[in-house]
């Protein structure tokens, strides 16, 4: 036996934990990585990528050996992440990245699972609750979904904190429980274990503090590590552009999109994405505990139309991509159904009581999160809605606390936004424009002025654009 590999894979069909890098990739576990970081410099790394060549496959394994286990000081990976972002990565170095990236820690092997395991991921946008109804939907449609996700920061709000608004739901569970559960019941909800690509959060945070975030083969590396992390066998992106997104710009939005897929294809793990609009927040809830109860009246039949029309769009996707649907007809046929004979709800319900949370608030919204200051913001003029801006709804409802400027700040999980008109819509003059729901008087009067600049009225009115723009496959 030589040094025990740093990355564990954990198979579902073994419990006991056992060391098995080969079996995914077949290339050099990374305990070979110290040796390779001993005789690569970082200064000669640095220096390469400045001068514009591509990495081998050896220096990026020392650059992610070095970042993940310390070997590397802050200010030399820093450099290389700007050395990166403007020098760019091939797509051979991008996938080497990626991999060495994913075996920075624990792996989940999930292959004893049957079925396809597909999960779908979102570059973040307001009001973005389409997880909370698509992983229950597609796992009421026969696909196994293994969803990990974030936590809100800055204007985008997080899953995990949706999620927890419902009491007792926990997002911690281990890599095993993960497991147990998605053979049990078919679906998990789950935040990004410790144990998982531990070079991410290490660079992620220096790219947060560099100004390097908007590199593409960083955001791929990044956003596919994880994923491949999880253990899935199919991936679905909704790649959003728009104000309210993270790449507002379609143009970019659209080559991260096609990156990401040949990306994953790359890695062996059928990929699609759509590019789907941030332009006005999704639904008319933005928030926690209020994005819930949005959720939750999707699953029911009665969601808003865009949320819904995202959700089936994705859905359709991960029942091709799992082999349980023949074509798109029959998949969005299968969604529907889901939805309209209750197994979706059902199947949250059973999510939500196997991660340990209070499943009666499916039945009474009540039970959840509630703030005390709920006032309407009405309109001033008689016409229709020519514009909802995402960044200003998000803005509010982090300044009423249902966001976080730091990854470890509190939320309020009751506060944020309902009601919320959408563009083209009609509008009389003291008609309601959204509902404010704050955690004092002095809360609300503090967004009230930002909220009603949010939204703009005109005489006639106008078309929002598309929703859901284009499929890159
Ligand atoms: N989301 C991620 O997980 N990583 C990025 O780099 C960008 C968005």
């Amino acid at each position: 036996m030589g040094t025990p590999c740093p990355r564990r894979v954990l198979t579902a069909s073994r419990p006991r934990r056992r060391c098995a890098c080969f079996l995914l990739c077949g290339c050099a576990p990374l305990r070979d990585a110290p040796a390779v970081a001993d005789s690569v410099s970082p200064q000669s790394v640095i220096a390469r990528k400045r001068d514009g060549h591509a990495l081998t496959r050896d220096e990026i394994a020392a650059f992610v050996h070095g970042a993940a286990r310390g070997g590397w000081t802050d200010d030399q990976c820093a450099a290389l992440l700007m050395a990166i972002f403007l020098r760019g990565m091939t797509s051979a170095e991008t996938a080497a990245l990626t991999e060495l990236m994913m075996r920075s820690g624990a792996v989940a092997d999930l292959r004893g699972i049957p079925g396809v395991k597909v999960d779908k991921h979102s570059t973040g946008g307001v009001g973005d609750k389409v997880s909370l109804v698509l992983a229950p939907l597609a796992a009421a449609c026969g696909v196994c979904v293994p969803m990990m996700s974030g936590r809100g920061l800055g204007h985008t709000g997080g899953t995990l904190d949706k999620l927890e608004s419902i009491p007792g739901f926990r997002v911690g569970l281990g890599l095993d429980a993960y497991a147990a559960q998605l053979r049990r019941i078919g679906v998990a909800m789950i935040g990004q274990t410790a144990e998982l690509v531990p070079a991410d959060r290490k660079l992620y945070a220096l790219r947060d503090a560099t100004a390097t975030v908007e590199s593409i083969p960083l955001i791929c590396a990044s956003i596919l590590s994880k994923k491949l992390a999880e253990g899935i066998d199919a991936l679905v992106l909704d790649v959003k552009f728009g104000r309210g997104a993270f790449m507002p710009e379609q143009a970019r939005a659209r080559e991260l999109a096609a990156a990401l897929v040949a990306l994953g294809r790359a890695m062996g793990k059928p990929t699609r994405a759509l590019l789907t609009s941030m332009d006005q927040p999704l639904g008319r809830a933005v928030g926690n505990a209020v994005e819930v109860v949005e959720a939750l009246e999707a699953l029911k039949g009665r969601g808003p139309a865009d949320l819904l029309a995202v959700t089936l769009a994705l859905g359709v996707h991960m029942l091709l991509l799992a082999g349980v649907a023949r074509d798109p007809a029959a998949a969005r046929q299968r969604l529907e159904q889901a939805i309209a004979n209750g197994t979706a709800l059902r199947k949250f319900r059973e999510l939500v009581a196997a991660q340990g949370g209070d499943a009666t608030v499916i039945d009474d919204y009540a039970r959840l999160p509630r703030a005390p200051v709920v006032r309407p913001v009405v309109a001033s003029a008689t016409g229709f809605i020519a514009d909802v801006d995402p960044r200003a709804v998000a803005g509010a409802a982090w300044r009423l606390g249902a966001g976080r400027a730091h990854a470890a700040d509190a939320i309020d999980h009751a506060v944020g936004l309902t009601d919320l008109v959408k563009v083209g819509e009609p509008v009389a003059a003291g008609a309601r424009l959204c509902t404010v729901h704050a955690a004092t008087d002095a809360d609300l009067r503090a967004v009230l002025e930002e909220v009603s600049a949010a939204f703009k009225i005109a005489p006639r009115p106008g078309q929002p654009g598309p929703l859901i723009d284009e499929l890159v496959e």
